[in-house]
């Protein structure tokens, strides 16, 4: 197959005027694929060359494929730079370039070595690998056709950037090889418990939906976590469990997930990021602690005091977040593993397993010590027998409680913020307190004090039935001086000349960007608005939910991907309570 096919779909997907072309654009190009070649084809749609977890990226420095660029093209690094300038995209500008140059006549590139060779650049290290990875993007360039080279070099770099999310590769997937997009649940699936979609288009390719059902989680690929729905009354919980549930304290730490295979350990944040090497205590304790040689298990690690013993505040887990003096940060901030659920033990995927089941077959894997428990938990009947176990929670230095389904059905829902596990914390005590995780898309240039920096960021939230990020709020508020100077540092890469496929904004910001920096915001009230996006025309025609007096709580949600935000439905929510409440006050 050759790389033109993909290099043509490329271009269509960017000038898709909606999800219903892209999706007919995606199925066209793996209706063309050949079986053998539909991982490589997905991952290169998905921008990259291999599942997130695997942690092999290609984000090829800027400077380092124009270095690539001029020699493929025979120009100078100037007029290279000068392009850039002029088009805004290194990969625009070698198609520019190239097309000067005058096209090849017999482009004829194919997948299979484009993906190889892009593969090489990501994974080659140590001495001499810069010149590697020129070289061997320039190979690649010099028999580029201009189109070609514009795709090489986006997705070389990293910056790929078509717009099209992973719901919509599933979508076209399910179209051409499993019957039709009804498909889609069987297929969202497997692709939650494998986080890969290579993977899933294999299997659906070779067995169709029978064979993507059967599919089950296994040590070595991480397992999307399964979400919770919150609900700010006692009353309301119970009622919505019939009557019974377990409420578990929950730790105010960071979610892991473990896999073992035998003597390997990996740890997989909540958003499947490999933090292995933060946490050798943890794994040391599992070593000791965990009886299963091949399993999958969720905690919450927090921090402990070492003096008091007592549970410390998530922040002093940051202390984790860097690659030296992890030793120092044991000794100083140590952890504790608190676990709360089991997806897999000896050969046996346990994600179809009600809760009662998983949660004896973690007790059994589990020998309990100090530093290693099982989340506390107690089976409660009524709002009052609730609502004291909360009480007890926030004491012993917990956020508040995860209530959990006990019935036949309480299956692992990966990725799936279901109505299975409903989190009730302190916060939602106080009406309309509720903190809300959502995604910097746009920033106003800084004033006065703020001059050179951010004023205000624009915010969104996820609204998953469309895949997109429609806004909420403008933030000005709550940002130290260190705050801002990290948030200009950490959002420059993800500048955007133009508004991002997926944003859904009436808003014009001073700058864009790509979805992808989650920080938690807490707000006075959610109200109807015409600027906003969120939630668009559900209260009202032509009015959007927007929270009124943002403010930053000071904390940067690195374990949320975009796409982990707070959703439409939840402000939906929200917002139908909060007016339920005031039509009763
Ligand atoms: P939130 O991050 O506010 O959406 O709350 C969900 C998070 O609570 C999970 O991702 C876990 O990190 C955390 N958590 C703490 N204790 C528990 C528990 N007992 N069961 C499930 N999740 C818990």
């Amino acid at each position: 197959m050759r790389y033109r096919v993909m290099a043509e779909a490329y271009q269509q997907l960017e000038e898709a005027s909606g999800r219903l072309k892209m999706i007919a654009t995606l199925a066209e190009l793996f209706r063309h694929t050949p079986p053998d070649l539909l991982t490589p084809v997905t991952y290169l749609c998905q921008g990259k060359i291999a599942p997130d977890f695997a942690g092999v990226e290609i984000g090829l420095a800027e400077k380092l494929a124009a270095r690539a660029v001029a020699d493929a093209a025979g120009a100078t690094e100037d007029r290279v730079a000068a392009s850039l300038r002029r088009t805004g995209d290194l990969g625009s500008a070698a198609e520019h370039l190239l097309g000067r140059r005058g096209a090849d006549g017999h482009p004829a590139l194919g997948v299979r070595e484009v993906f190889e060779e892009l593969r090489a650049i990501a994974t080659a290290s140590g001495k001499g690998a810069q010149a590697h990875k020129i070289s061997g993007l320039a190979r690649l360039i010099r028999r580029a056709s201009p189109l070609e080279a514009r795709y090489l070099v986006r997705t070389a770099t990293g910056k790929l950037r078509l717009g099209v999310g992973d719901a919509t590769i599933l979508d076209a997937l399910a179209e051409v090889h499993a019957g039709g997009r009804a498909q889609r649940p069987a297929l969202e699936r497997a692709y939650n418990i494998s986080s890969d979609l290579g993977l899933v288009a294999a299997t659906v390719a070779r067995g169709g939906a029978t064979a993507v059902e059967r599919l089950e989680v296994r040590p070595g690929n991480p397992v999307r976590p399964m979400l919770a729905q919150r609900v700010s009354s006692a009353g309301e919980i119970l009622r919505r469990f019939k009557g019974a549930c377990v409420a578990e304290y929950k730790y105010d730490g960071e979610r892991v997930q473990v896999h073992r295979r035998d003597e390997e350990f990996l740890i997989f944040s909540r958003r499947l990021e490999r933090i292995t090497d933060q946490y050798p205590d943890a794994i040391k304790l599992l070593e000791e602690g965990l009886r299963p040689k091949r399993a999958i298990l969720e905690a919450e690690v927090v921090a402990i005091d070492p003096e008091s013993g007592d549970l410390r505040p998530f922040q002093e887990l940051m202390h984790r977040r860097r690659k030296y003096g992890i030793e120092e940060a044991m000794r100083r901030y140590p952890v504790g593993l608190f676990a709360f659920d089991l997806l897999y033990a000896e050969g046996h995927d346990l994600t179809r397993r009600p809760y009662p089941e998983r949660r004896a077959a973690l007790a059994e894997a589990i020998k309990r010590s100090d530093h290693l428990r099982m989340a506390t938990q107690e089976t409660v009947h009524t709002p009052e027998e609730l609502q004291a176990f909360f009480e007890q929670a926030v004491t012993d230095g917990c956020e508040g409680v995860m209530c959990k389904s006990v019935a036949p059905d309480s299956v692992y829902q990966a990725g799936t913020r279901g109505w299975l596990w409903i989190k009730y914390k302190r916060e939602y005590q106080t009406a309309l307190q509720d903190t809300l995780d959502l995604v910097v898309v746009g920033a106003l240039h800084g004033r006065g004090k703020r001059r050179g920096k951010y004023g205000a960021l624009l915010l969104s939230a996820y609204d998953p039935a469309n895949d997109a990020f429609p806004t909420v709020t403008k933030v000005g508020t709550g940002f130290t001086d260190a705050h801002l100077a990290e948030i200009f540092e950490r959002l420059a890469p993800y500048q955007a000349s133009h508004r991002p496929r997926r944003v859904d904004s009436r808003m014009e910001p001073d700058i864009w960007f790509e979805p992808t920096l989650v920080l938690e915001v807490i707000g006075a009230e959610l109200t109807l608005s015409p600027i906003h996006t969120a939630a668009w025309g559900r209260a009202q025609e032509n009015a959007g939910l927007a929270l009124r007096f943002p403010r930053f709580t000071g904390r940067f949600r690195d374990d949320k991907a975009p796409e982990d935000a707070t959703t439409v439905d939840e402000l939906w929510q929200m917002f139908q309570r909060a007016r339920a409440r005031n039509r009763k006050a």
